[in-house]
């Protein structure tokens, strides 16, 4: 039987390792590339400038890949609910396939688009291609529940083999025998519309340092491959969170809109690992990939992943409500220089280090503010051209020390921390070169850290010891409790690999 078949494109915004996309070619005949605009996802609570940018670019780069194979990407607006039955019909649609994605939200929009599917007697395929794994698979194989550590996730890993190769992009000659009906009046009836359209932030976006795409994300993980010995060396905790250009790849954006697969970088990283002596998981280029599993794995097999409330392995919490203070961490205006110039990077380029992320979330939370994790959480999907559902609500739990990390008696310096990567303060220094004045031009600290972070220390350990009398508490009761009985304050920086 020969298919009309949609190709719908979500994440997974490329050509490469898309095994869903490989599998709408089969028995092919006319084949429609669709993005949909669904307003619950692309509104502007999670949307900022620079993150539509970076889709805008992505778009328009999946439009030129597809028209070297004759083909064009559809792009439409509104709810997937409403909009495919009438594509199913308007298209004569006999087959839709699509990556599987498994956040709370896609989850029940597939169901929803699947039902509609199947009562239009359109076949459904997907296909896992976002993970390195396949997430159900990791949890079957932990007798149904999610691994709650890096070791667990990696004992797991192990007894499942390494992952899938990528599988090649399609070709022109894959599209021998297919086309893609489109008219003259493509651009107008499912042309990309343009940035000032789609968002309303007056904003002016930052300059574009990270152009979205699949090009550009295959060209920036050649150029990474290029330095093999960089590559090998390769330790999380000797990277730099304030140098003036990246430390790391940078690849994030390019992997959570999908411009680049897991599985290339997985294997292209392997291919420059052979024959070489090169460092290994936690800290290594594959053990950040394996980061990526781990949070996947636990943001699917725990009920509420991304909230304190009814999730089962997050500490409870008396967390303060102060607008005030959440606007000054928001806006770079908390008189830290070094939390300052991280929140302005932020708003600017969209991508900041891991460790400037630990700085200023451990400043929102259990360091200094006291505010719930779910604000920083928020901030960040919104200005992150990396955020991810899963990885934002994982290292937010890990950082706010609610889940997974319980060392909360280590607190980041908000101070110190920056010195120690930067000693002549070059990543802050342009507001004094621009003669600015502290407590004129600029405000002063908007908390004593030396006091505050050693109040908010026994505030935690109170919501600790609520944690441990609760029956319900985590499995590493033991663990956490023999780690309480001597808090100590210990500054600065990671001591241990485990933290990134
Ligand atoms: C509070 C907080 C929120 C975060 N939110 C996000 C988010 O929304 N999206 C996101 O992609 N990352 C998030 N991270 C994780 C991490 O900071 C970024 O993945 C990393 O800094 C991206 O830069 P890179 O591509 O240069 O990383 P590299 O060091 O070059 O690592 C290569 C790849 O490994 C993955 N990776 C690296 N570190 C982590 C990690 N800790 N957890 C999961 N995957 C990792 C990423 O896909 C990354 O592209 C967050 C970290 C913190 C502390």
């Amino acid at each position: 039987m020969t298919h009309n078949c949609i190709h719908w494109f979500r994440k997974g915004l490329r050509l490469h390792d898309n095994p869903a996309l490989v599998s709408a070619l089969r028995d092919c005949k006319d084949l429609y590339p669709v993005f949909v605009l669904d307003p619950h996802l692309y509104n502007s609570d999670h949307m900022g400038i620079n993150r539509w940018r970076f889709l805008v670019g992505c778009l328009h780069d999946l439009d030129c890949s597809l028209r070297k194979l004759k083909s064009r990407l559809f792009v439409l607006r509104g709810h997937p609910e409403d909009v495919f039955p009438e594509l199913f019909k308007k298209w004569d649609v006999t087959k839709l396939t699509y990556e599987y994605d498994t956040e709370p939200y896609s989850l029940s929009r597939d169901g929803k688009v699947t039902e509609l599917a199947e009562r239009h007697g359109v076949e459904v395929v997907y296909k896992i291609s976002h993970t390195l794994y396949d997430m159900d698979r990791v949890i079957e194989e932990n007798n149904g529940k999610a691994p709650l550590t890096y070791n667990r996730m990696q004992a797991i890993l192990k007894s499942l083999g390494p992952p899938k190769k990528p599988v090649p992009a399609p070709t022109l000659e894959d599209m021998n025998e297919i086309k893609t009906p489109y008219t003259e009046n493509h651009e107008e009836e499912y042309g990309i519309p343009p940035l000032g359209e789609l968002c309303e932030d007056t904003a002016a976006p930052g300059e574009e340092k990270f152009p979205g795409g699949e090009e550009e994300a295959l060209r920036r993980l050649d150029e990474h491959m290029k330095r093999t010995a960089w590559v090998c060396k390769f330790e999380k905790p000797q990277t730099s969170p304030n140098s003036l250009s990246p430390s790391t790849t940078v690849l994030s954006p390019y992997v959570t809109f999908g411009c680049l697969s897991a599985r290339t970088f997985w294997w292209r990283l392997a291919g420059g690992y052979q024959g070489n002596k090169h460092s290994s998981p936690p800290v290594s280029l594959h053990g950040q990939l394996l980061w990526r599993e781990f949070y996947y794995a636990a943001s699917v097999g725990i009920p509420n992943f991304n909230k304190m409330v009814g999730n089962p392995v997050c500490t409870q919490v008396d967390w303060d409500s102060n607008p005030e203070l959440l606007a000054a961490w928001r806006e770079a205006r908390t008189g830290f220089p070094f939390i300052d110039a991280i929140m302005t990077q932020l708003r600017q380029e969209g991508w900041i280090h891991h460790l400037a992320r630990h700085a200023v979330a451990c400043f929102l939370t259990r360091g200094d503010l006291w505010i719930n994790w779910e604000e920083g959480q928020k901030v960040f999907e919104k200005l992150l051209l990396d955020g991810d559902w899963a990885l934002n609500a994982g290292n937010w739990l890990w950082l706010s020390a609610s889940a997974f990390f319980h060392q909360f008696f280590r607190v980041y310096s908000p101070v110190a921390f920056g010195k120690k990567t930067d000693k002549n303060g070059d990543y802050i220094n342009v507001q004094q070169a621009a003669g600015c004045i502290v407590g004129k031009d600029y405000p002063q600290p908007i908390v004593k850290h030396e006091e505050i972070h050693k109040k908010n220390i026994q505030r935690m350990k109170l919501a600790y010891a609520k944690r441990s009398s609760d029956a319900a508490v985590s499995p590493n009761k033991k663990q956490e409790e023999k780690k309480m009985k001597s808090p100590k304050v210990t500054e600065d920086l990671p001591s241990t690999v485990e933290r990134l």
